[in-house]
């Protein structure tokens, strides 16, 4: 019986529909839990019986999110030598030079070679290289449409939406809540643009993180008794453009950067 060395080997074997016939929300998750333990490769409906009975050991090692994430990351990477770089750049708004194509994420430079090495000035933070990835293989390079949508209004974003709001609206909130240089860095450093305060807002911010995906993180002052609050809007093309699970990816990445700039200042994240 071959034994999976970890949780990619077992998301190889599935169909990568994302259908949750199996009960979990995407194929990874379900390699995720069937390589904890969680739950049994046979109860994907859509495996062959002899891919069942091949596979299926017990598979003990925990792994961490981050540890399924890079492998998820390796997997992306080996899938850019099947890319048209040329037709690539055009899709994503990119550009090629030199053998690579390069998109601007957050007013920088970022690149992949067709060998899948990523190549930028800043940080390569999984959480946003997973997102570039995913964007320069499956992004549809729809036009950005100006209307603005929460998280919970992308297809098959409600679901996530409370988790959404834990680990990436939250934490941005209780950073612009201690550190008041959060939006002017936001537009320093990061190339955002401070535009007209939508949703009656205080403060609105658009910001780049891919070329097709732009994000809008609005702050309300707290108020009359009422705490302040934050939000996070997306085009309303973002599920096509990057597919919801790597927006929710991505809105996480943001929140952990965010986070960085502020402890680089002195303040904590935690208050
Ligand atoms: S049933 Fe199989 S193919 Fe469908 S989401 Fe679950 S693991 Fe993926």
């Amino acid at each position: 019986m071959a034994q999976p060395k970890n949780a990619m080997e077992i998301f190889k074997l599935l169909d990568q529909s994302n259908c949750r016939e199996c009960g979990q929300k995407t194929c990874l998750a379900f390699a995720g839990a069937v390589f904890r333990g969680q739950i049994k490769l046979e109860e994907c409906p859509k495996l062959d019986r002899e891919t069942i009975e091949r596979f299926s050991g017990e598979a003990k090692k925990e792994h961490t999110v981050e540890e399924i994430q890079e492998a998820y990351m390796n997997d992306l990477k080996a899938k850019i030598s099947d890319l048209d770089l040329d037709e690539t750049a055009q899709r994503t708004g990119g550009r090629v030079s030199n053998n690579k194509l390069t998109l601007q994420v957050l007013g920088k430079n970022f690149s992949v070679d067709p060998k899948g090495h990523l190549y930028t000035d800043i940080h390569i933070n999984l959480w946003v290289a997973v997102p570039f990835l995913t964007y320069v293989l499956y992004g549809k390079g729809i036009p950005v449409s100006g209307n603005w949508v929460s998280f919970r209004e992308l297809k098959d974003g409600k679901e996530e939406h409370p988790l959404f709001q834990r680990r990436c609206e939250e934490p941005m909130k209780r950073i612009a809540d201690t550190y008041t240089d959060l939006f002017d860095d936001m537009v320093h450093i990061l190339s955002g643009k401070k535009v007209e305060e939508q949703f009656e807002s205080d403060i609105s911010v658009v910001l780049y993180p891919l070329p097709k995906v732009p994000i809008m993180v609005c702050y309300w002052l707290p108020e009359d008794g009422l705490e302040s609050s934050l939000h996070v809007f997306f085009d309303k093309t973002a599920d096509e453009n990057l597919g919801t699970s790597a927006v929710f990816t991505l809105g996480v990445g943001l929140s952990q950067m965010f986070a960085k700039l502020a402890l680089r200042h002195g303040v904590s994240e935690h208050p």
